[in-house]
C-alpha cells in the first residue's frame, strides 16, 4: 500500500486535477489517494464562516454563491460533456446546500466545522467522477469521516483510525485505487471536525501509519524541503535525504511545505516519507526517514513571530523546582515553550503563540524581574551533530559574528542549533548562514 497526498495547489485547478489523475498511476499496487481542498477554498470558508458566525448573513450568503459559481465553472471545465457535467454539478450542489442550509440560524462552533469540512469533500467527489466517469478508472471514493477520528484530547485516535480504515478497505478487496479526504474527521462524540489549517499532511500521514503503507508521498509545489528559505536566499536546493527528527524540526521551525506534526506517525512507524513536486513529477524531491546523512549541516529554517521572556531570580541560585513552577504558569494558560535557556540565577525561554501573555507575565512576577522582548525569529538549523567533530557549530558562530544573538540553544537534540535573533536581522543571517555554510560546501565539491 502506498499514500499518495496532494496539496491545494496540485488540485487547484481542473487542469491540475487530469495532471493528478496522471500521476497517481504510476506507482503500482493498492494506493490511498489523500486530498486537500483546491487552493483559496478553505480561506474561502473559514471567511464565509466568520461572516455567518458575526451575524453578517447577508454578506455570508453572496460569499457562498460566488464560491458556488466559481464550483460550477471548475466542474464544466473538468468534465467533457452535458451529462457528467450534469452529475458534477449535482455534487457539488448538495455541498453548497449543506452550507446555505447552515445560514438560516446563527452559526456555532459545531456548524463552523461542517463548513470547513466542505472544501475536501468537493475536490474528493469531483477527483472520483472524473476518474471513474471520464477516464474509466476503477477507484473507490473512502470516506474519511468513517475513519479519523479524534479522542478526548483532540489528538488522533490510531487504534479507532486502524480499525475503522481497516474496515472500509475490507469492503473492496479486489480495488487498487482509493480516494479520501485530508484535514476532515469526527471528534470523539462523532461531530464532524478537522485537523487544522494544512492538516491534510497529517491525514496522509495517519493514514499511512494505519493502513501500515510501505510509502508515504507528499505531493507539492515545490521539490522537496529546501536547504534555506527560498524567500530570501537565491540559490537554495533541495535536501534529498533527512532524518524524521531533523525533518519535524525543519517544518515545526519556518519550512512551510509540511505540517509539523505530519512526521510523527510515519517516524513511529518506520514509513518513509516522499515529498514530491506535481510540476516537475521526475525530480526525485526529499526522502525522510529513520535515515540520517553524514553532513554536519543540512539546512537552515526561520521561523518569526516569537516572544522572549527573562526572568530573574535569586531565589533560584541553589534552588531545585524553581523550573517547574515556571512551567507550571506555562502549563496553567496552555502556552507552549519553544527554546529554552538557563542561567544560574536567569531563566530566558520563547514563545510563539502570546495571546495569553498579560496572565503569564503576571504571575512570572512573583518569581523576580520579569523582561520581555518582541518581534523575534528563531534561526534553527539542522543536520547530524551527533559527534560535534566537523567543528560545526564553531563555523556557525564564526558566520554570524557580527549579528546580535538573544539566545542559543545546542546540545537539546543531536540534529539541531536553534539561535534566537532580531526579525530585523533575520535576512542577513540566513544569507550569511548560507554564504558560510552551503556556499563553501559547494565550491568544496
Ligand atoms: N484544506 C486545508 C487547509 O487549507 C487542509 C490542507 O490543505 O492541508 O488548511
Ligand atoms: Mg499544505
Amino acid at each position: 500500500m502506498k499514500v499518495l497526498k496532494f496539496g491545494g495547489t496540485s488540485v487547484g485547478t481542473a487542469e491540475r486535477m487530469r495532471a493528478v489523475a496522471g500521476l497517481i498511476q504510476a506507482p503500482t499496487g493498492q494506493r490511498i489517494v489523500v486530498l486537500s481542498a483546491m487552493s483559496g477554498t478553505t480561506n474561502a470558508l473559514v471567511n464565509i464562516a466568520k461572516l455567518l458566525y458575526e451575524g453578517d448573513t447577508r454578506a455570508g450568503t453572496l460569499q457562498i454563491e460566488v464560491l458556488r459559481q466559481h464550483y460550477h465553472i471548475v466542474t464544466k471545465e473538468l468534465l467533457p460533456d452535458e451529462d457528467t457535467v450534469a452529475e458534477g454539478l449535482k455534487l457539488v450542489d448538495e455541498s453548497f446546500k449543506s452550507i446555505f442550509n447552515l445560514t438560516r440560524q446563527p452559526l456555532g462552533a459545531a456548524g463552523e466545522k461542517v463548513i470547513l469540512a466542505q472544501g475536501e469533500l468537493l475536490s474528493t467527489r469531483l477527483f472520483h467522477l472524473y476518474l471513474t466517469r471520464v477516464r474509466g478508472e476503477r477507484a473507490v471514493l473512502l470516506p474519511a469521516l468513517e475513519f479519523m477520528r479524534l479522542d478526548q484530547n483532540e489528538e488522533p485516535d490510531a487504534a479507532y483510525i486502524r480499525e475503522h480504515l481497516a474496515a472500509q478497505l475490507d469492503q473492496y478487496p479486489e480495488e487498487q485505487l482509493f480516494i479520501t479526504q485530508g484535514y476532515i474527521c469526527r471528534n470523539v462524540q462523532g461531530h464532524i471536525d478537522n485537523l487544522k489549517r494544512g492538516g491534510s499532511d497529517y491525514s496522509a500521514s495517519l493514514i499511512g501509519a494505519a493502513a501500515g503503507a510501505e510509502e508515504i508521498q507528499i505531493w507539492t509545489d515545490i521539490d522537496g524541503l529546501h536547504n534555506n528559505d527560498p524567500r530570501v536566499v537565491e540559490d537554495t536546493y533541495p535536501i534529498r535525504e533527512l532524518s524524521f527528527d531533523e525533518a519535524a524540526e525543519l517544518a515545526y521551525f519556518g519550512a512551510k511545505i509540511l505540517h509539523p506534526s505530519s512526521v510523527l506517525p510515519a517516524r513511529e512507524h518506520g514509513i518513509p516519507v516522499r515529498l514530491l513536486n506535481t510540476m516537475q513529477p521526475e525530480a526525485p524531491g526529499t526522502l525522510i526517514s529513520a535515515h540520517t546523512g553524514e553532513e554536519a549541516i543540512k539546512a537552515v529554517a526561520a521561523k518569526d513571530g516569537l516572544t522572549a521572556i527573562r526572568i530573574k531570580s535569586s531565589r533560584m541560585l541553589l534552588a531545585y523546582g524553581f523550573l517547574r513552577s515556571i512551567f507550571d504558569v506555562f502549563e496553567k494558560f496552555r502556552t507552549p515553550i519553544d527554546m529554552i535557556t538557563t542561567s544560574e540565577v536567569a531563566v530566558s525561554l520563547t514563545i510563539d503563540d502570546a495571546s495569553r501573555l498579560p496572565e503569564i507575565l503576571e504571575e512570572l512576577r512573583s518569581f523576580g524581574t520579569v523582561e520581555v522582548d518582541h518581534d523575534l525569529t528563531i534561526i534553527c538549523l539542522v543536520g547530524n551533530l551527533v559527534q560535534e567533530q566537523h567543528g560545526a557549530a564553531g563555523q556557525v558562530f564564526d558566520t554570524l559574528r557580527n549579528v546580535p544573538l538573544r539566545m542559543i540553544s545546542y546540545g537539546g537534540s543531536p540534529n539541531n542549533i536553534s539561535i534566537l535573533i532580531n526579525t530585523a536581522d533575520k535576512r542577513r543571517t540566513l544569507l550569511a548562514l548560507n554564504e558560510g555554510l552551503f556556499r563553501r560546501a559547494t565550491a568544496a565539491l
